[in-house]
């Protein structure tokens, strides 16, 4: 490991001369970084999602400031190697503030979370300037993860598998139980399991085991049937910067059998999903992972029952670049992290999906997620 894995300091010093490469490919003058993944990957700071803006402005050949309210300042672990710190007090005029350190410049790349006031506002005052998405820039480099990054999202997927395996082994009650009770205590697994914040826990029960998205209510989850539960958080491994978790496992309420189709629907799932993991390899083409595990689930019949991508980039976003999606033929790369999650929906009866988050290297693809994949009939 090299001492910039180590010294975070280091790290960011690293990513900030590549966004800067980066920004002289792309002729971006300035980055104005605000809401969003780009602004802690780069300095160690989230902004407060609030009306006051925060913004780092980042010239391409002169140094970083980050402007920031000044009763959140505090908040900031400033280091003067990376950025200057620029508060701002109630009475001064961010906008103008931002204007100055922008000066001449009139290609600017804009964090694409940015609060829309605030892109407004600038747009009205750099009446010369032409706004690109940061993303441009930012999302192929921050797709790939540095070790300590790897690292973050390891920790974060083994707590995630520690609430996987207590629904597995019949720890966390279904049958008799409603959906939302059920997302309630996973939620607070994940949070004694070590996550800071919960970003979402999904169970879908029966028929609503068909929806991929669903909003987990009142439906009592009844003897026999699939129940898909898909959770995660975000997970701090130091203080200042928090990487997520995502995964899903479905289940069978104990009680009863489950439908005889769905135990072979989820053969052919469990089976799709293993070989779109296999397929995880550096130099596959990112729409190739989804290829895999579709054309298996067409051959058995479910090809239209399999509606969504077969996966995403994770790190401090949920969903990030790579996108495993055709269409999308850029190489996996070593340090891509990304969600493999097929599934396969019977609208009106039931539903599956299995989800683990790997990471790609030049050794296999390196699995954050290890909760068993067979189908388990629990309590
Ligand atoms: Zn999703
Ligand atoms: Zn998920
Ligand atoms: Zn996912």
């Amino acid at each position: 490991m090299s001492a910039a894995a180590l010294d975070p300091v280091l790290a960011r010093g690293e990513r900030m001369a590549r966004v800067r490469d980066a920004m002289r490919a792309a002729d971006v003058d300035v980055l104005l970084l605000s809401r969003g993944a780009d602004l802690p990957w780069l300095c160690g700071y989230e902004a407060m999602p609030l009306e006051r803006i925060t913004m780092l402005v980042v010239p391409v050949d002169d140094e970083a400031t980050l402007v920031v309210p000044e009763l959140e300042a505090p908040r900031v672990a400033h280091d003067s190697r990376l950025f200057r710190l620029r508060p701002w007090r109630e009475i001064e005029d961010p906008i103008a503030l931002i204007v100055g350190l922008v000066g001449r410049a009139t290609r600017l790349g804009i964090s694409d979370r940015t609060w829309a006031s605030h892109l407004l506002a600038l747009e009205k005052a750099l009446p010369a300037a032409t706004f690109a998405p940061a993303g441009r820039v930012t999302s192929r480099l921050r797709a790939i993860k540095d070790p300590a990054e790897v690292a973050a999202l390891r920790a974060a997927g083994a707590a995630a598998d520690r609430v996987s395996d207590a629904l597995l082994g019949g720890e966390i009650r279904l049958a008799g139980r409603t959906e939302a009770e059920v997302s309630k205590e996973i939620g607070e697994r994940l949070v004694a399991e070590g996550h800071r914040r919960v970003n979402f826990a999904i169970v879908g029960s029966g028929p609503n085991s068909a929806s991929p998205h669903h909003e987990p209510g009142a439906r009592v989850i009844g003897a026999g049937e699939p129940v898909v539960c898909d959770f995660g958080g975000t997970y701090y491994l130091d203080d200042s910067v928090g990487y997520c978790s995502d995964t899903t496992r479905t289940v069978v309420a104990g009680g009863a059998e489950p439908d005889p189709e769905f135990r072979e629907l989820y053969r052919v799932l469990e089976d799709a999903q293993r070989r779109a993991v296999e397929a995880s390899v550096v130099g596959t083409p990112c729409e190739q992972v989804d290829a895999v595990g579709r054309e298996l689930i067409a051959a058995a019949g479910y090809g239209d029952a399999f509606i969504h991508r077969i996966g995403h980039g994770i790190g401090i976003e949920e969903h990030e670049d790579p996108y495993m999606v055709s269409g999308n033929s850029e190489p996996l790369t070593a340090g891509h992290a990304f969600s493999v999650e097929p599934g396969i929906y019977l609208q009106g009866r039931f539903g599956a999906r299995i989800e683990d988050i790997l990471v790609a290297t030049g050794d296999g693809p390196l699995a954050c997620n290890a909760a068993d994949h067979s189908l388990h009939v629990v309590n």
